[in-house]
């Protein structure tokens, strides 16, 4: 059985939000800022806040230092991405920056924002794409229960755990998906 190297910490962006991102908990519990948060809670159904976010247990909303997101601002001027990134993706990098700092690498960003992935990329920040556009990773996952540690393909019924009754939760698997890029010469 393939193990990979488990996330130190995730963040979250918005787009990953309201992807579902949050319908079954993730582990470890998924990091946003206040500006995602605001974000989420101007976009989101109803029913994506109630599930998500009204259930706080699975994310941690907290903020980077400011010195974090002037470093991001000047990385992202470098690179071209200034303009392209708004105060909401400046700060998810900046957390990121700022967890790995605190809780060692791998750090991981999901979002489907290709600036994102560009910047996080040159950060030096692992990126999981939502979608099958994402260039480096694409999202796979393991299931499996809070309790007993029993494995699943998908999630079954309820989220619980046929098992024990213990909450799935779900992690990134670290298949480093590269595909696009290691064709090999005809
Ligand atoms: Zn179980």
């Amino acid at each position: 059985m393939p193990s990979g190297e488990r996330p130190r910490a995730i963040v979250l962006d918005t787009s990953a939000v309201l992807a579902g991102m949050l319908d079954v908990p993730l582990e470890p519990t998924p990091c946003m800022t206040t500006l995602v948060l605001n974000e989420v809670r101007a976009k989101a159904s109803r029913s994506t806040v109630d599930v998500g976010l009204g259930t706080l247990h699975r994310v941690s909303v907290m903020d980077p230092p400011p010195a974090a997101v002037e470093e991001v601002r000047k990385k992202a001027a470098e690179l071209g991405e200034a303009l392209r990134l708004s105060e909401a993706d400046m700060s998810i990098l900046a957390l990121g920056a700022e967890l790995r700092r605190t809780r060692g690498s791998p750090v991981e960003i999901f979002s489907d924002d290709y600036s994102l992935e560009n910047t996080a990329s040159h950060m030096g920040l692992s990126f999981r794409s939502l979608s099958s556009r994402g260039i480096t990773h694409v999202m796979e996952w393991r299931y499996f229960c809070r309790g007993c540690r029993r494995e699943y393909r998908n999630v079954p019924r309820g989220g619980i755990c046929e098992i024990c009754g213990s909450e799935i939760r779900r992690r990134p698997t670290s298949k480093k998906a590269h595909a696009r890029t290691q064709q090999p010469p005809e």
